[in-house]
């Protein structure tokens, strides 16, 4: 029987961002929108002979891990700029729902954490760096911040360079969940860390995506294919859906659950 949509309504919710609630039909098969989609994105800088990013076309869907591999100078950084409204394409769209986005509103949306993000820390103390341009941030928000990525055990009066460079990568995220973002970038998560590290941040990863939404580029997979819910291969500002020779750096090598 058809039943009609009576209203909708863009609605943010603590944790998980923004919601459409819909009244009036219930919908089967149940609604899987894609919050973020990138159409046709193009950066290409006047200097620049070849285009840096090439006809980007991306859907990010909520509570996915999206994986985008690609070898360095492919445009991965590049990405991740403009959808954190940090750098604006030249050509092409960020949609929200279909509808336009700016990159002052990208900046609000998105949480970035950028590569090796410890050498990027400037407060003195755990507790400088979470509060750092939040200085109204009340206990419980900090202390939820820290459980999400399990590290309400530490001292907030040390400082973020006495932690292990695994603790230091949660930190960093911690200082973005803290803004509550819909959407979580990463750049490179897993660089620089050792073998556990690199598991456990994965396990985090897996699960932080049952409440936020994850786009995280890689030179090297091996560690996140396990976690990755789409995947891509970058190659030179292209996007096309990951084959089996973009798994090739890892020896663990596996298909990850679902190709886009
Ligand atoms: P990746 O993160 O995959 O290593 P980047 O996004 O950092 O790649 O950079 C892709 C290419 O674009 C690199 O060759 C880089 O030097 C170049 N690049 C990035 N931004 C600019 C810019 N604003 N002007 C000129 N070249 C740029
Ligand atoms: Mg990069």
């Amino acid at each position: 029987m058809d039943v009609w949509i009576c209203g909708c309504l863009d609605l943010w919710f603590p944790q998980i961002g923004f919601r459409t609630l819909e009244w009036g039909r219930r919908l089967t098969p149940p609604l899987s929108p894609s919050m973020l989609r990138l159409q046709s994105i193009s950066y290409h800088p006047a200097a620049t002979v070849q285009a840096i990013l090439d006809r980007v076309d991306l859907e990010l869907a909520p509570q996915q891990l999206t994986l985008v591999i690609g070898p360095s100078g492919s445009g991965k950084s590049t990405l991740l700029e403009i959808l954190a409204g940090l750098a604006t394409q030249t050509s092409g769209q960020v949609l929200w729902r279909d509808r336009p986005l700016f990159p002052e509103s990208l900046q609000q949306l998105a949480g970035l954490v950028f590569q090796f993000p410890e050498r990027h820390f400037c407060g003195s103390t755990v507790l400088e760096e979470l509060r750092l341009g939040h200085p109204e941030i009340r206990s419980e928000q900090i202390h939820g911040a820290l459980a999400e990525v399990g590290l309400d055990h530490i001292a907030l009066n040390s400082s973020p360079y006495t932690l292990s460079g695994g603790q230091q990568r949660r930190l960093a995220l911690a200082v973005q969940l803290i803004r509550q973002p819909s959407i979580l970038l990463l750049d490179e998560p897993t660089a620089g860390l050792d073998w556990s590290m690199r598991r456990q941040l994965a396990s985090l990863l897996a699960r932080l995506k049952e409440h936020w939404t994850l786009l995280v580029v890689t030179h090297d997979p091996s560690d996140l294919l396990d976690v990755a819910d789409r995947c891509w291969s970058l190659q030179r500002g292209s996007l096309t859906p990951a084959a089996e020779a973009d798994f090739a750096r890892s020896p663990r090598s596996s298909s990850p659950s679902q190709h886009p």
